[in-house]
């Protein structure tokens, strides 16, 4: 087996291996570059990882797509025809746009594979060694890769390693996946054509977004849901209004129901339920969680500490129970984003390569779910803050008074805070809106640099404009001092 040598002597004291090439791996990798570190990334599948290949990338540009429609479904209010032939068409589904599947799906997987090699390219650009294959740990020190060109084997000595390795959905074994009809949500992007009847199990976010896409897309759709309401976790309100949104454009929801299991049949799909009750559909989508990757690679082996989920165990600053291997996003299960995967890669490499660091603090983390309407929340939830027994006031403006969503036909939404009630500092806060995911920014400055509603309320904001509101929703929790 050929051990790869590190190219620069200078560097022999800070050789890193990353396995793993998504936003916890990559994002790491350019800063332990910029530490002036000798880099090696090992990725199977393709930079960028399944965030750019399977995950975010593909699920958010497919649901651009969705948003299109929904707008279009809003055009009448606003005046707009649809051609009169069209208009009087014998079937509803032809009286609106249609959505050629074929044609998003090529575009998404178009995007998705674009800009993983810009990723690619990038790191070679600035000196990482890409390795294309499979890696394992042969102790705490050694990489083994299989290369995927050849099925060649090289091993990589290093200083430090970061587990970058991510998570794979879930699958039942009463389901099994056949990337026809079955799907996890990595298949979505083969179909040709658009699910006639489309049934998701799950309605955490991952199912959510799929169940409002699909519908708003042309899916019949059939959401079902273990818990009392979709969105379990979530905000209530927000989480209730969403549901209602769903309902009122069609969606069959069902509730505090389980999937047992799913077949294929002739016509499409077969879902069974605890309760017996049996749904047909085209197509079923599981969405019922993920698991971490670190089966089978000798993370055990070499000392690794993994908890009862199979995830590997860290701190705040990314240290694993061994020396020298750091661990970052989804594999270690502390919160499934991307932006906290790339936040907890570079906070191991910074603190491997005695760079200033602070641990990371997840209280300002900015969060998003892309329904339509978006669902953003930042700092502490009202659920936490009543579990801790925190002081705190609230105020919430519904979206529908706002003057520009009036204008721009949008009634489903509001802006909610949460405010300390004597110091007036913001805590956190929900925005439920189109574009949500931008309109959270003011609030998550506010959280991380402790400002009071005061100073958001004193902000300038555009008239008319969305953010309006959330200066509107601060001047509402102003404390007077008597
Ligand atoms: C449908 C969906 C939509 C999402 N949307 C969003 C969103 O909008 N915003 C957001 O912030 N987050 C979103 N997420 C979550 C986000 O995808 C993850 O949090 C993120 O991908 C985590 O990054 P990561 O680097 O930990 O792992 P990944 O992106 O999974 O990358 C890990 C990489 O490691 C590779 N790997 C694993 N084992 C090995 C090995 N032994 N050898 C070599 N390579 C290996 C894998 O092939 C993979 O490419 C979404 C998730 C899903 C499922």
């Amino acid at each position: 087996m050929a051990p790869v040598t590190n190219e620069n002597p200078d560097l022999q004291a800070s050789r890193i291996v990353i396995l793993g090439g998504g936003p916890g791996g990559y994002e790491a990798a350019l800063v332990a570059r910029r530490l002036g570190a000798d880099v090696t990334v090992v990725e199977r599948q393709g930079l960028g990882g399944a965030a750019v290949l399977t995950d975010v990338v593909p699920s958010k540009t497919l649901i651009a797509t969705a948003d299109w429609m929904t707008i279009a479904d809003r055009a009448a209010d606003l005046g707009i025809r649809l051609p009169v032939d069209t208009a009087k068409a014998a079937h509803p589904a032809m009286r609106r746009h249609m959505v050629d599947l074929d044609a998003v799906n090529t575009r998404v997987m178009a995007l998705a594979a674009a800009q993983s090699a810009d990723i690619h390219a990038r790191l070679e650009r600035e000196g990482v060694r890409v390795l294309i294959g499979e890696g394992r740990l042969e102790g705490p020190s050694r990489v083994q890769v299989t290369l995927q060109e050849d099925a060649a084997e090289v091993s990589v000595d290093a200083d430090v390693i970061l587990l970058a390795l991510g998570a794979t959905p879930r699958v039942l074994p009463t389901a099994i996946p056949d990337g026809e009809r079955i799907l996890t949500w990595t298949q979505l992007y083969n179909l040709k054509e658009l699910p006639e009847r489309l049934i998701v199990v799950g309605s955490g976010v991952t199912g959510a977004e799929f169940a409002g896409a699909y519908n708003a897309l042309g899916s019949d759709v059939v959401l079902v849901s273990s818990r009392d309401r979709v969105l379990p976790g979530e905000d209530a309100d927000a989480a209730e209004l969403i549901e209602g949104v769903f309902r009122s454009r069609g969606m069959t929801v069902m509730s505090r129901t389980r999937a047992e299991a799913a077949v294929r049949t002739d016509e499409g799909v077969e879902v069974t339920l605890a309760d017996g009750r049996v749904v047909k559909g085209s197509h079923v989508l599981l969405a019922v969680g993920s698991i971490p990757s670190t089966a089978g690679i000798g993370l055990e082996e070499a000392g690794v500490r993994l908890t009862p989920s199979g995830h590997v165990q860290v701190d705040k600053v990314s240290r694993t129970s061994v020396r020298g291997i750091y661990a970052a996003g989804d594999c270690t299960g502390i919160l499934p984003l991307a932006s906290v995967a790339a936040m907890q890669g570079r906070v191991a490499m910074s603190h491997a390569l005695g760079d200033a660091v602070s641990p990371i603090k997840l209280r300002t983390v900015a969060a998003n779910i892309f329904t339509a309407p978006e669902i953003a929340t930042v700092g502490y939830s009202e659920e936490k803050l009543k579990e801790q027994g925190s002081k705190y006031v609230t105020t919430t403006l519904p979206l529908a008074r706002n003057p520009r969503a009036k204008m721009l036909g949008m009634r489903d939404g509001f802006v909610k805070l949460f405010a300390h009630p004597e110091a007036s500092v913001v805590l956190g806060g929900v925005v439920v809106a189109p574009r949500a995911s931008e309109l959270i920014f003011p609030i998550t400055l506010a959280v991380a640099h402790r400002l009071t509603v005061d100073d958001v309320a004193e902000a300038f904001t555009v008239y008319p404009s969305l953010s309006g509101s959330i200066a509107e929703v601060a001047r509402m929790l102003h404390h007077r001092e008597d």
